[in-house]
């Protein structure tokens, strides 16, 4: 198996202009995650990081055919807000980005572009794929990584039975697997004050998610739910460019 680089944003104006030129690249992958709070214990990147992971896995797969354009690292998380540290963009702003990108991608001949979104809350932008597609006059798609698995396989695979959820089992053991630097459990108390603020309104189930996450996330579990949504998007990619 021969790969390169598939990061669009580490690719010099050179590298993408020949394999243009040569016909190399049918598709994009555009990474859409979030900034916001993922309870105690894991980092605020973690949609944006999990799904470029996955993109990138994808888009190696697919070599030299696919390349990730650069995620849109902050989503819609109004909902979050309370907690400290959660970055949102208004959903103008953020169909707008989005839309923005996928313009550029055309302007540059690449006419199938596969939105894999990270976090829950920037579904809305599957509303506007119609509207994309129309303006656009090209094949472009929204689905979130996690489509990748029916009902069976989560009760197979996650003990919690819960997927996506938030920053609990699911999330937390896919970090553990491709980036556990992302995963602090050192001075975490579920007791904290952060934990209490908004509980009654948005984050009831914290408690449940942050024990899941404690108990049930391992590194095992976390390959087997990235691996499954890998092929999912390879297989998305190849439907999309007629393979
Ligand atoms: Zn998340």
């Amino acid at each position: 198996m021969v790969t390169g680089e598939v990061r669009l944003w580490k690719m010099t104006r050179r590298m993408v202009r020949e394999a243009l030129d040569a016909g190399r690249i049918k598709g994009a992958i555009l990474p859409t995650g979030s900034t916001e709070q993922h309870n105690e214990h894991l980092a605020m990147e973690h949609d944006t990081a999990s799904t470029l992971h996955i993109a990138c896995q994808a888009a190696l797969e697919l070599y030299p055919r696919v390349v990730v354009a650069t995620p849109i690292g902050v989503g819609l998380s109004e909902h979050w807000m309370e907690f400290r540290g959660t970055l949102t963009l208004k959903p103008d702003t953020f169909f707008a980005m989005a839309f923005d990108i996928c313009e550029s991608l055309k302007r540059h001949g690449i006419e199938h572009i596969f939105i894999c979104n990270g976090h829950a809350g920037n579904s809305p932008l599957g509303k506007q794929m119609e509207d994309f597609r129309q303006r656009l006059g090209i094949d472009v798609r929204f689905a979130s990584y996690w489509q990748a698995y029916d009902e069976d396989f989560v009760k197979q695979h996650m003990e919690s039975g819960d997927c996506p959820a938030h920053a609990a089992e699911f999330e937390t053991s896919m970090a553990l697997a491709a980036f556990p630097g992302n995963v602090h459990w050192d001075g975490v108390n579920l007791e904290g004050v952060d934990l209490q603020i908004s509980n009654e309104r948005y984050a009831p189930r914290d408690p449940l998610y942050f024990e899941a996450a404690r108990d049930l996330a391992t590194p095992g579990k976390g390959r087997v739910m990235l691996d499954a949504a890998t092929r999912w998007v390879v297989a998305q990619m190849r439907e999309m460019m007629g393979e």
